[in-house]
């Protein structure tokens, strides 16, 4: 038997091609997983790239190590199937495709056309497949792109609705409020990258409001804000458990008794001869009663409303580490609202005015009732100091309005139900670095929130989802819905529950 003569230059790309042209030949990759026992597999599930743009060295970088894992398990005697996929949905591919269009936001594209958008934004996730296929041929990532799964097909969005069934008759379904950043004069949601885009100095109230204890009028709950409209909404009063309050006569003895945290002190009552008369951790306030500060909304005393309550996220680095909660208006707000059972006061509309039941200030913007707002505070003898705050705030960088944190319906998946469940789980995965278990990912599953399912920022090309509302609110529902199929879409079985449409 001869051998060819080992050659002193050698050139790997050919090389390279020559074993790719071989493995090709006799179907290496194939045999790979046919020769292995089907009763014997190893489940390797391939997060799908969106091909609307073209392979980058980090897609390479991945590739190479969701190759290598497979690869190995194979060479142990798994059978592992490679079942390639692509990922169609999602505001990346819109943004792509207005940025084409020359078109900005949801409005431009209502008036554009949604079916016409939605044809565009299909095409575009098709457009760069031909170069994914031949990088991931080269590098040598052995996947089944034949039988790939695209997540716009109608038999991947049926699994999704399955997924959806499934929470459904768990009970861990629910419809709640999801507060995102809102432009009141466009009246749409913007994303996070969107409100960063609008940042303005500008000048806002700063009060510091008085909440009085229920079992003891003489001593008051400081809180700050900057929004006083909010203050109608309010439900609750955060402290971090951890940060020491003071409990101080203001201005020396027999001074105003009032509760903040110890370190803001100066800062917030000004130089003087404070009293402090005790001191306690925020954990020990925890379901300290206190008086609303405004009563327009009427809401049924129950439970943990209008308490103390504890949140991580209070600081101490401005305020009075007392931080007024109004689940309607802000994201921390919201969350501790859920882990309180705090119903969600929402009296301001969509175009951001009061609603009917906020009396003198029916009808006015929000913003423009913080002065009238203060001055009540003034009268009922709330307001413990009022100036004026210079930060910055995000404005809408269409229309240059400034936004507004604001509560909108939204479907969450109570994945906190099954937190438990999770953290046993995540003890029986191999982290590579082992680290990751308790760092990283460990400490994201523990503060695990419920999880959102809508309404997204804006989008128009995503998975339609079914109308999951009907059961509890029958309708006469015959129009068609838009959704992933621009405008062929599902009709709905009338009254039938809980129907698709
Ligand atoms: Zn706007």
């Amino acid at each position: 038997m001869a051998f060819e003569q080992v050659r002193s230059q050698v050139d790997f790309p050919k090389l390279e091609g020559e074993i790719l042209e071989l493995w090709e030949r006799i179907g290496a990759f194939e045999k790979s997983v046919e020769r292995r026992p089907e009763d014997n597999p190893f489940v390797f599930y391939e997060g799908p790239p969106t091909a609307n743009g073209r392979p980058g060295f980090h897609h390479a970088l991945a590739r190479a190590f969701k190759d290598l894992i497979p690869r190995y398990k194979t060479m142990r005697g798994y059978r592992v199937e490679r079942k390639g996929g692509w990922d169609c949905h999602g505001l990346p591919v819109e943004l792509q495709v207005e940025k084409e269009l020359g078109l900005s936001g949801k409005n431009d594209v209502e008036k554009y056309g949604v079916e016409e958008f939605n044809r565009l934004c299909r095409e575009s996730v098709f457009r760069y497949v031909e170069d994914w296929r031949e990088m991931s041929a080269r590098l040598g990532f052995w996947v089944d792109m034949d039988n790939a799964y695209w997540t716009l097909n109608n038999t991947y969005i049926e699994s999704v609705w399955w997924a959806l069934k499934n929470l459904y008759e768990r009970d861990l379904l629910y419809e709640g409020y999801k507060v995102t950043a809102h432009c009141p004069r466009d009246q749409t949601s913007l994303s996070s990258a969107e409100v960063a885009m609008g940042y303005e100095t500008v000048t806002d109230p700063s009060v510091y409001v008085k909440l009085p204890l229920v079992d003891d009028e003489n001593t008051s709950l400081l809180i700050w804000t900057t929004t006083p409209w909010t203050l109608i909404s309010n439900t609750a009063v955060a402290a971090n458990p951890d940060v020491e309050y003071a409990t101080v006569e203001a201005g020396g003895a027999g001074g105003e008794r009032l509760i903040l945290a110890r370190e803001l002190m100066e800062k917030a009552l000004g130089e003087g001869d404070h009293k402090v008369l005790e001191i306690v951790k925020g954990r020990d306030l925890e379901g300290k009663k206190y008086r609303r500060p405004f009563d327009y909304v009427p809401v049924e005393d129950s439970g943990n409303l209008f308490t103390v309550v504890l949140g991580d996220y209070v600081t101490t680095t401005e305020g009075t580490g007392l931080v007024h909660t109004a689940p309607a208006y802000g994201e921390d707000d919201a969350r501790t609202g859920r882990r309180y059972g705090l119903p969600t006061l929402h009296p301001v509309k969509p175009d951001g005015t009061f609603d009917e039941r906020i009396g003198p200030f029916v009808g006015v913007f929000v913003k423009e009732a913080d002065p009238g707002l203060v001055e009540e505070l003034r009268e009922k003898g709330l307001l413990f100091r009022a100036e004026e705050y210079e930060h910055s705030y995000p404005h809408c960088w269409r229309c240059g309005t400034p936004l507004l944190y604001y509560a909108k319906k939204a479907w969450y998946a109570r994945t906190t139900a099954v937190l438990d469940e999770l953290l046993r789980e995540n003890e029986n995965i191999n982290w590579v670095p082992e680290h990751v278990k308790w760092g990283r990912f460990g400490d994201w599953l523990r503060n695990n929130v419920d999880w959102a399912l809508g309404p997204l920022p804006r989008t128009l090309l995503g998975h339609p989802p079914p109308h999951l509302a009907l059961r509890k609110r029958p309708h006469d529902c015959n129009r068609r819905h838009r959704g992933a199929e621009g405008a062929l879409l599902y009709r709905c079985p009338r009254r039938s529950a809980p129907a698709v449409c």
